[in-house]
């Protein structure tokens, strides 16, 4: 097994690659600034019309009632340079028309003032600002409201999530945001409750249980408000979770509508918004397997959007669970509504219309991705339509009034698929895509993406001068190889494929698709009018982050690195950068205050797919909220970084459980969080850890939960003490392999 090749595959990057700053690609010749130009010209009386819009705004708009965010102010956040909700409004399009910072001056941006949090987990949030308070959620779903201006800290809340909960969270404890609405703060736990907190003194005005808690459903994503309701879904696929989105009343907690995204397995209705059409459309593409016990998965986990005009609220739903559809579906049927986008009525939660992007998904092809609404003029017409990037590759282009595809297409090389048909609206797959071919002799088919997929949570934005949508893209490959044994495990890691497996053959050189190219990052300027990308960039794959867009024709992204970067929207180029100490996945949020802008963003390596690698520095550190203006003058405050943990003394340390056997568990058990080889430092590493040294102290940690508290939950439920020592028996040999190849000279 080659591990680095195997790692590259999973977004890891490889924990010993250095970065280099992205290659610029410019698509096209001679395109790009005569495109942007163009465009540019046609769009003068607009961008007229927004930057009248913010002089109002930036020189003291009345606001009846500081804090008060509602539906009006909501609708025309995009226009007035607000950002009220993680997707700055409820297009969004993650671009502001603050101009204040540009092209021209970018270069003399610098801190404003940093604030470091009391965890080293990974940080996804986008902050919101609201009348001069910056309000942010962090990993373990707390609370943060400062004084936007000078970084004071006005109050935090900590919903006291149990520690033990973080085994149910595929891809770290990580959370993407808060909501506010009429005073209120709203936040998502993990552990899968609704917290509504006053938003001038963070005190909890009412706290719901959303899910099931016998069930391994956690919650990462943002809430949005819509009309008075909070809209909220939830995550736990790969686990074992029957999908779906709620409507709490936002004055009180009370459950307004629920609908769920795949059957009820018991094949009665669920007396929900969604039973009608499920009964109609859905129930028809399910057949007998695994979904019955599992729920099927197709979680909401992040992309919402609302169109106030046509008063439709959109949802990506994502993947299926199991992921291996033979098992799941028997390989029969479309799996309604999994990787999917939904259009319901945000009163009831009514059904509009559905496009499924990848039907029978097999691939932990998500849908989820964030939704953006945006007005195109196609063929001399103006349309309102629905953008995303989802996981499987496609960028598409869907008319958000009925739901019909108008265009899709790759945004980098992909094998699964050639294209999508525009008659059905579905994908023209390649046959060997549906992996379990595999099982029946053949080699396994090194696939474009894999389950990382070509975009995912990471946040895009659309700039209307430029007309592209920035997008935080990845190349790669994985080998989807069925599980040879399936045992559905109630509450655990249930796949049906064995990624083990998969990432050791993603390495084998000479099964590499050679049409894909190598593994790689992108941050794409794509058109969405001729589905072409403008320009690209590209670095080594590594985690990927998110991105804003402004009117300053800026484009800024971090990097796993730990650098902020502002490029040029036109071209690409790169016009700023700053350390930031430390790797950055989330995306960059711009606000102003008395005429001055300000650009925030969170810091914190983490999340899915970076059990191997935490930015340059190696280990874990402390995430941070940083915020820059021109000129600002604040500095940033050195962090002691620990060093790696030190190799053990392994000198008579013995084991009497059996590696071999302890290999096979691991994989199943551990390595999700751990690293294919218990090389990820995301978490513990736990071939350096002193519980390694003695049965009695490995014991107390994989039996007993003596470290719950930080996210090592007890593995009684799937594992005996011999199976645990069997394990450490397994980590002792990697470790002594590890020191052994150390010495060879
Ligand atoms: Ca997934």
């Amino acid at each position: 097994m080659t591990n680095s090749g195997a790692e590259l595959v999973v977004g890891g990057g490889g924990s010993a690659s250095v970065k280099e700053n992205y290659d610029r690609l410019v698509v096209g010749p001679g395109s790009e600034s005569a495109g942007f130009w163009e465009i540019n010209m046609k769009r003068i009386g607009m961008v007229l019309a927004v930057a009248l819009a913010f002089s109002l705004a930036g020189n003291g708009r009345p606001v009846a009632s500081p804090g008060e965010v509602n539906g009006v102010r909501l609708q025309s956040a995009e226009m007035d340079g607000e950002w009220l909700s993680v997707g700055q409004g409820y297009s969004e399009q993650r671009s502001s028309p603050l101009k204040m910072i540009d092209t021209g001056n970018v270069g003399q941006l610098s801190l404003a003032w940093s604030y470091q949090f009391d965890t080293d987990r990974g940080q996804e949030a986008t902050p919101v600002e609201i009348d001069g308070t910056l309000y942010t959620s962090t990993a373990w779903s707390k609370v943060f409201a400062f004084d936007a201006t000078t970084g004071a800290l006005k109050w935090s809340y900590d919903p006291k999530v149990d520690g033990a909960k973080g085994f149910d969270a595929c891809c770290d404890v990580v959370n993407r945001g808060v909501a506010v609405w009429k005073g209120r703060v709203f936040v998502g736990a993990l552990d899968g409750r609704l917290i509504a907190l006053d938003a001038k003194t963070g005190r909890v005005a009412w706290s719901v249980q959303t899910t099931d808690t016998s069930r391994p459903y956690s919650i990462t994503g943002a809430p949005r408000v819509v009309k008075g309701k909070v809209l909220i879904g939830n995550s736990g696929a790969e686990y074992g979770v029957r999908g779906y989105i709620s409507a709490y009343n936002a004055a009180n907690g009370r459950l307004v509508w629920r609908f769920y995204t795949t059957p009820n397995p018991e094949g009665k209705p669920d007396g929900a918004a969604s039973d009608a059409v499920l009964a109609s459309k859905a129930a028809p593409t399910w057949f007998d397997g695994e979904w019955k016990r599992s729920g099927g998965g197709g979680t909401v986990w992040d992309g919402m959007a609302y169109d106030p005009e046509l008063d439709i609220a959109y949802f990506g739903v994502g993947n299926g669970g199991p992921h291996n559809y033979l098992l799941r579906s028997g390989g029969k049927g479309d799996n309604l509504f999994l990787s999917s986008i939904l259009a319901l009525k945000p009163d009831t939660g009514e059904y509009v219309w559905h496009y499924q992007t990848t039907p029978g998904d097999a691939w932990d092809y998500t849908a989820t991705q964030p939704l953006m609404l945006a007005n195109l003029n196609l063929d001399g017409k103006p349309r309102k339509v629905l953008m995303q990037a989802p996981k499987n590759g496609f960028f598409y282009v869907i008319d958000r009034a009925t739901g019909k595809l108008i265009s899709a297409k790759p945004i980098v090389p992909i094998n699964w698929a050639t294209s999508v048909d525009m008659a059905t609206g579905r994908p023209i797959e390649n046959p060997k895509a549906r992996y379990y071919r595999a099982s029946a002799g053949e080699p396994p088919f090194l696939q474009s993406p894999g389950p990382a997929g070509v975009h995912n949570w990471h946040p895009m934005a659309y700039n209307a001068e430029t007309g592209l949508v920035y997008i935080p893209a990845q190349v790669g490959w994985f080998a989807f190889i069925p599980e040879a044994k399936f045992t559905y495990r109630p509450g655990a890691w249930n796949m049906g494929l064995d990624y083990p497996a998969g990432m050791a053959a993603s390495g084998n050189r000479s099964l590499m698709p050679r049409e894909i190219g190598m593994p790689a990052n992108q941050l794409v300027a794509w058109d969405p009018v001729t589905q072409t990308a403008r320009w690209r960039l590209t670095q080594p794959l590594g985690p990927s982050a998110g991105v804003l867009t402004t009117a300053g024709r800026l484009v800024f992204q971090g990097s796993d690195d730990g650098d902020l970067s502002a490029y040029d929207a036109a071209d690409g180029r790169k016009l700023w950068t700053t350390p930031t100490g430390n790797g950055v996945i989330a995306a960059p949020m711009t606000y102003a205050i008395n005429g001055q802008q300000y650009v925030a963003v969170l810091v914190g390596a983490g999340g899915g797919g970076q059990m191997v690698s935490v930015g340059r520095q190696k280990v874990r550190l402390p995430g941070r909220l940083l915020v820059f203006k021109l000129g600002g003058t604040a500095r940033l405050p050195k962090l002691d970084i620990p060093e790696p943990a030190a190799p053990l003394d392994l000198n008579g340390v013995v084991s009497g459980g059996d590696s071999a056997r302890g290999r096979a568990l691991f994989q199943v058990n551990c390595y999700m969080c751990h690293g294919l080889a218990a090389s990820g430092p995301w978490v513990a590493n736990i071939k350096r850890s002193p519980m390694l040294l003695t049965e009695d102290a490995w014991r107390s940690v994989v039996i007993d939960g003596a470290l719950s508290s930080r996210g090592m939950a007890s593995l009684s439920r799937y594992l005996s003490p011999r199976d645990a020592e069997d394990v450490r028996a397994y980590v002792l040999s990697l470790e002594r392999a590890e020191a052994a190849r150390g010495k060879v000279p």
